[in-house]
């Protein structure tokens, strides 16, 4: 058996386990990943409980879901209350705006239509002509290319509410944190085939972080540790590529020029986060037509991103566990969530609540 199942297999791992523990350094390091699917990985395959003592490994802001403010949402639920068919992805179905999701806007009898991609978008409009239909496009730059295609030739009828963001410049955000204190970075294997290694350069060279690309699977993670451990007892931080099966230096150039065409990178808010410079995509000028937000007299109020008692900006970012946040699977679980990280598939509070056996 070969393929995927290489990248599980257990005397490999417990190789490069050894191989980590023998670069155990003298204090206590810090990773951070900023993938949801990362996330995934290092809590189902228990990987955190395979590094040395004074090794660890963070979730950043990876969850293309919740990271999305929560006006942004209101924006969504106002239009699906005023007439408009709104579609997204089933992971945003729940996530809560300001005070309703888009699942309380359908049922106050919003039409909200959940899809896999944006192309259903595109047929559900042509099929229905006289109906009015904005795509709620949301999403790190996996996501933006395929829009960034559909959106110039995509119906009339058919508008967009542009909710992406962009991974590098989250990454820098973390940087600046102080008390954060990350000695490493683990960056997302997805987002990287679009973009390629050259975004993260800025991280070994500006800020002397060793940083690593990864793949998904338990061994591409412990890989990407025991590389950037070795970087760390070589005291020269670099950039690197694990993820070498998929990613390529340049990326994927076609999908960057589709991006580059219909978007522009301009700062944009986080959700509990606030406003990071340069981390938002909004539609070019000359698509302005196809832009929901001008489409539409939308009227929101400025958000509430944070749920009382709810410590999703803090998880979010890394600087607490799930498991320290008083809520969790107490008055929040996977069933009856408070904040958008137990939402999502990808939110690292619904990855440790299914973890946990629940
Ligand atoms: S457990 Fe729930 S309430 Fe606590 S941070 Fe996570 S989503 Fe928010």
């Amino acid at each position: 058996m070969g393929g995927l199942f290489s990248f599980r297999d257990r005397d490999l791992a417990r190789l490069i386990v050894e191989k980590i523990r023998e670069l155990e350094p003298p204090r206590p390091v810090k990773f951070c990943h900023v993938c949801g699917t990362h996330e995934w990985t290092i809590t189902h395959s228990g990987l955190r409980a395979l590094l040395p003592e004074r090794v660890s490994v963070i979730a950043g802001p990876g969850c293309p879901v919740c990271i999305v403010p929560a006006r942004e949402i209101d924006e969504a639920v106002w239009l699906a209350l005023n007439g408009v068919t709104v579609v997204t992805f089933g992971d945003m179905y729940r996530v809560p705006g300001s005070e309703r999701s888009l699942e309380d806007a359908k049922s106050l009898g919003g039409d909200v239509r959940v899809v896999y991609s944006v192309r259903d978008a595109v047929e559900m409009a042509r099929r229905e002509p006289g109906r009015d239909f904005v795509f709620f496009a949301i999403g790190f730059e996996t996501t933006a290319p395929m829009n960034a295609i559909e959106i110039p030739r995509s119906p009339e009828n058919l508008s967009f509410l542009v909710s992406h963001r962009l991974i590098p410049p989250a990454m820098e955000l973390l940087v600046g944190m102080e008390d954060l204190n990350i000695d490493g970075f683990i960056a997302p294997g997805h987002v990287s085939t679009i973009i390629g290694m050259k975004p993260y350069l800025r991280f070994p060279q500006r800020y002397g972080m060793p940083t690593v690309i990864a793949g998904f699977e338990p061994l591409d993670v412990l890989m990407a540790v025991y590389m950037l451990l070795r970087q760390i007892r070589e005291g020269r931080a670099r950039l690197e590529n694990e993820y070498t099966r998929a990613v390529t230096y340049e990326g994927n150039v076609r999908a960057q020029r589709a991006i580059e065409e219909v978007f522009e990178t301009v700062d944009g808010a986080w959700r509990g986060i606030g406003v990071i410079p340069s981390s938002t995509l909004r539609l070019r000028e000359e698509f302005s037509e196809r832009d929901a937000r001008k489409r539409y007299d939308i009227e929101v109020g400025p958000g509430r991103d944070i749920y009382p008692g709810c410590s999703c900006h803090l998880v979010i970012i890394g600087k607490i566990t799930p498991r320290e946040c008083p809520l969790f699977l107490k008055a929040c679980t996977p069933e009856k969530p408070k904040g958008a990280c137990m939402v999502s598939s990808e939110g690292t509070c619904r990855i440790w609540a299914l973890e946990s056996g629940l």
